[in-house]
């Protein structure tokens, strides 16, 4: 145990600055001139970017850009760079307010996608979408177990000449 006492402070101590660091970040991000540009509302911030969440009972894992502190529930914000909401945006917002959910305990009624000009684009957590996404996962949880099968993606050209599995995909459009 003597032997460990050294690793176990560092890990502590790592741990410690880790977060304190964290903790500096969001409250300068919050107050921040680039927080507002960027279309966010302030408020505590929860997560930042930071948390993949993940739910086993729907199979469903994603990573709000943002998850802030209104009035004690918790709101999922996504930054896009488009200038319109596409379909595709509503359906991952559709994931996030799921996650935050199970997360959090507290059924959000909307999340934010916060387009590239700064406008807030509210999406509301209804019925019809969270249907839409579940349908939507079950689809793919059924492709997954046949995989003969390959699960058609359409990616844009950039994302593609990025991806690690590039040369070897046959669905790359890039
Ligand atoms: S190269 Fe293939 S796996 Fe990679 S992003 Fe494009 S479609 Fe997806």
């Amino acid at each position: 145990m003597t032997n460990l006492l050294p690793v176990v402070i560092f890990v502590v101590l790592g741990a410690l600055s880790y977060l304190l660091a964290r903790s500096v970040y969001m409250r300068y991000w919050e107050a921040s001139d680039e927080r507002a540009e960027a279309g966010f509302i302030a408020g505590r911030t929860l997560e930042l970017d930071s948390r993949t969440l993940y739910s086993p009972r729907y199979g469903l894992a994603g990573k709000p850009d943002r998850i802030v502190d209104r009035d004690g529930v918790p709101i999922p914000e996504e930054w896009k760079s488009a200038g319109n909401v596409y379909p595709s945006h509503r359906v991952q917002m559709g994931v996030y307010l799921l996650l935050v959910e199970e997360e959090y305990g507290v059924r959000p009624p909307y999340g934010v996608i916060v387009l590239g000009d700064g406008k807030r684009v509210v999406v509301h957590n209804t019925g019809e979408l969270r249907a839409q996404v579940l349908g939507i996962a079950e689809e793919i949880r059924a492709t997954r177990r046949r995989p003969a099968i390959p699960i058609l993606v359409r990616q844009p050209p950039a994302k593609c000449r990025a991806c690690g599995v590039h040369q070897a995909c046959r669905q790359r459009s890039g």
